[in-house]
Formats: structure tokens, C-alpha cells, sequence
């Protein structure tokens, strides 16, 4: 390790730090989580915050009595918070869901037209658009692009869905361009920003995005709720995703006067404290600051590839050779060893977790040539330079030490 990275601490406190876990020996180790990308720990401010919100825990928007007004307000103030950490506009609404499959979900039901997508997404962002046009990406951004422009030009389309950051290399594409392209093309564009919203600061009306979807639990507050931001007209013209109580304004037995967005899509009683949670990270990670975010990935990132790369036969999957951005992603094979082999072992030998398998983008690894799959680390707030260190020196002891440098 050189002396650069030996200052690298935590940004922020996360349950779950202390934890520790049974080592296939016998022992216990404290768990060093490589899995943020999958579901990131809470925020302590979020605990926190979930702990007042449950003192005046009640029904909202129909009770009348003072806990249900309160968290009536809580609800629709939480609304408000997540609105401005993605910078909506008066245009935007903010329509609370579970997570970001019912967000794109929720919206597919709403396109118009014909939905464009790019074949490395998350499967989240693809399955849901019936009949999509799939336009298979480049080795470059720039060719990326050029593929979506002939596609989005060849004949019209009612939405380009794209992602934010790739869940499999962290590669971040420059949204505000492709936004702005997409509108010349005549299309709108959905951000699947599942992995982008907990890394890199989101402005979608100075951006130009129509519609963001993004999950709380991968934003640290994993209480079960999710979002959809997006323009008022499609989401007001079409069906409720739900049928129930709270998405109507009147109902006959012969007729039904659906409410507007997003009461219209939010039936049922919501995740009130799912939302809050969402709200308290906003806040929390706002208070942060995306550039110290972003440098403190940045530099944990670099000390994990470097390390991983002094590893004989280990791969680093990437998408794209001129992309500038990415998120704290770092998925690796190495030559010899299955994925869930190496997985099992950081886990039973050094009690460290990642993820491994497809990351449900199948067509991506399938065309990143491994179809087999890879080992995905992630990193996040409760990350330092020491857990980069174990990490790196687990993966060296998969390899014989005769092999090593
Ligand atoms: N999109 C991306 C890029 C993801 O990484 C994920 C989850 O890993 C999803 C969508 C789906 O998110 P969720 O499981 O919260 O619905």
C-alpha cells in the first residue's frame, strides 16, 4: 500500500461496521462488506431518523387526529427532499414506489411509444418495456452514442431508457449529452439511476431527464422504498398501477374519477417510514458533499484496481475504452477459479462479502465474454483504505505465491 492510501477512512457511520462474522475455521472476523452495489447498509442518521419518525407513526393524507397529521407531513416533506437532491423541477413528480424495478415498472405501463435501450442494462431496465428496440453498445461512448442516434432517428421513439452508471463496471455515462440528444431525436429519457443517485450528485432539470428511477436500499436507507421522478403528463394520462384507496378523487359503483400524480399511482398505504429513510439519506449524503464523495471513491477505487492488477490472470471488466466517470464498482474474474468459488472463499477464509454471478445483465457479461459470470466489489461511505487492503491481499492469496511479482 503506498502512503497515499493510508488516509483513507470511512466518509460516514453505517450499521453493520462492527459485525462480526464466523470464518470457516471456527473463528470470527470482522465483515468487511464489498457489497454496497446490492444493497448498501443504513446511514446511522437514517437509523436515527426512522426511530422519531416511529414515535408519531400513524395513517396518512385521510387521519385526522395529530400523529396522523404529523406523519402526513413527514411523508409529503420527504417527498420534497428527494425531489431537490435530484434537482426536479415544477415539472417533475415525485412518485414514491419499492424500489427501482416498480419504478420502471410503474412507467412502462405509461409510455406512449417505443422504448430504446441499450443491451448492457440491468435487467430492471430492460424486461419491463414490451417490444423494445435494442441497440447493441460499442466499445467506446462515443460510438455508443452514434448507435443511438441512427436507432432513435431511424424511426421515431417514445423513450430512450438508459442507465446512469453500469451495476457491472460502475462506467457513468454523460447523461446530459444523451438527453439532449434523445430530444432532437424527438424521444423523451428515463435514467435507471440505481447505481448513479448514491455516487454522483443528479440534476435532471438542469440535465434535461424527463423521468430518474432510483432505490432507496441502495441509497442507504433500506426500508423498502423507491422512486420514480418524472414529467406529470404520461404518468396523469395513464392507468393507476395500482387500483385502490388513495388514487381516487370519487368512486360509484359505476364510475371512478382517478386522482392525478402521484397520489394516482401511490394506492394503498404507503411506506411512510420507507420514504422518510429515503429522505434522511438525502440529507445526510447532501451534507456529505458529491465531490468528497466522489474523491474518496475515486482513491479507494484506484488502490483496489491497482492491487487486484498485481494478481496474475485477473481481469477487470470495462465496457468502454473513453469513459471518463466511474462509480465504486470493480468487477474482476481471474483465471482458473469460478466466480462463486472465489466469492465462497473471501467469505468462509477472510469473512469478506461481495457479489457474484451475472448481476441480472445477463446479454452484458454475455457479450463481455463471460457468460459464466464475474466477482463484483463494491464500495461505498462505510469504506476505507484498510478494506481495500484485506480485500487485495485475500485475492492474492487465491493465486500460488510462486506466481505472484
Ligand atoms: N438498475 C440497476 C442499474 C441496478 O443495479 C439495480 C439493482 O441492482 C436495479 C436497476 C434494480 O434495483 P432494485 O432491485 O432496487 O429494484
Amino acid at each position: 500500500m503506498t502512503a497515499a492510501f493510508t488516509a483513507i477512512a470511512p466518509l460516514a457511520q453505517v450499521t453493520g461496521a462492527d459485525l462480526c462474522v464466523p470464518l470457516a475455521d471456527g473463528s470470527t472476523r470482522t465483515y468487511a462488506n464489498f457489497d454496497y452495489a446490492a444493497s448498501a447498509p443504513a446511514l446511522t442518521q437514517v437509523v436515527e431518523r426512522i426511530d422519531q419518525l416511529l414515535h408519531t407513526y400513524s395513517s396518512v393524507h385521510r387521519g385526522a387526529g395529530y400523529a396522523s397529521k404529523v406523519s402526513t407531513d413527514n411523508y409529503e416533506n420527504a417527498r420534497e427532499i428527494v425531489g431537490r437532491f435530484v434537482g426536479a423541477t415544477d415539472e417533475h413528480v415525485v412518485v414514491f414506489t419499492r424500489n427501482t424495478t416498480d419504478s420502471l415498472n410503474l412507467l412502462a405501463g405509461c409510455v406512449p411509444g417505443s422504448v430504446v435501450v441499450l443491451d448492457i442494462e440491468h435487467h430492471a431496465n430492460l424486461l419491463p418495456w414490451k417490444g423494445s428496440r435494442i441497440v447493441r453498445a460499442a466499445g467506446t461512448i462515443e460510438e455508443t452514442i452514434r448507435r443511438l442516434v441512427v436507432e432513435l432517428c431511424a424511426r421515431p421513439a417514445g423513450l430512450l431508457a438508459i442507465t446512469g452508471a453500469s451495476n457491472v463496471t460502475g462506467e457513468v455515462l454523460p447523461i446530459a449529452r444523451i438527453a439532449d440528444i434523445a430530444h432532437r431525436c424527438g424521444a423523451r429519457i428515463l435514467v435507471d439511476a440505481a447505481q448513479l443517485a448514491p455516487h454522483r450528485a443528479i440534476d435532471i432539470g438542469a440535465w434535461g431527464v424527463d423521468y430518474l428511477a432510483f432505490s432507496g436500499h441502495k441509497l442507504y436507507a433500506p426500508f423498502g422504498a423507491g422512486v420514480l421522478v418524472g414529467r406529470r403528463d404520461w404518468l396523469d394520462c395513464a392507468d393507476p398501477y395500482l387500483s385502490g384507496g388513495g388514487a381516487v378523487r370519487n368512486v360509484t359503483v359505476t364510475n371512478t374519477q382517478w386522482a392525478l400524480s402521484p397520489a394516482r399511482h401511490e394506492a394503498g398505504t404507503p411506506n411512510i417510514l420507507g420514504a422518510g429513510a429515503l429522505a434522511a439519506a438525502c440529507e445526510t449524503i447532501e451534507s456529505l458533499g458529491f465531490e468528497y464523495i466522489a474523491e474518496h471513491e475515486r482513491a479507494l477505487c484506484e488502490q483496489l484496481v491497482a492491487g487486484l492488477r498485481t494478481v496474475p490472470g485477473l481481469e477487470v471488466l470495462s465496457l468502454w475504452s473513453d469513459c471518463e466517470d466511474s462509480v465504486g464498482i470493480v468487477t474482476f474474474t481471474v483465471d482458473g477459479f469460478e466466480p462463486r468459488e472465489i466469492a465462497t472463499y473471501l467469505s468462509d477464509v477472510h469473512g469478506i462479502g461481495v457479489r457474484d454471478g451475472r448481476f441480472c445483465a445477463h446479454p452484458l457479461l454475455d457479450r463481455l465474454g463471460h457468460a459464466d459470470g464475474a466477482v463484483r466489489a463494491s464500495i461505498g461511505l462505510g469504506t476505507g483504505c484498510a478494506d481495500v487492503e484485506r480485500l487485495v491481499g485475500a485475492v492474492r492469496t487465491l493465486v500460488p505465491e510462486s506466481a505472484l511479482a
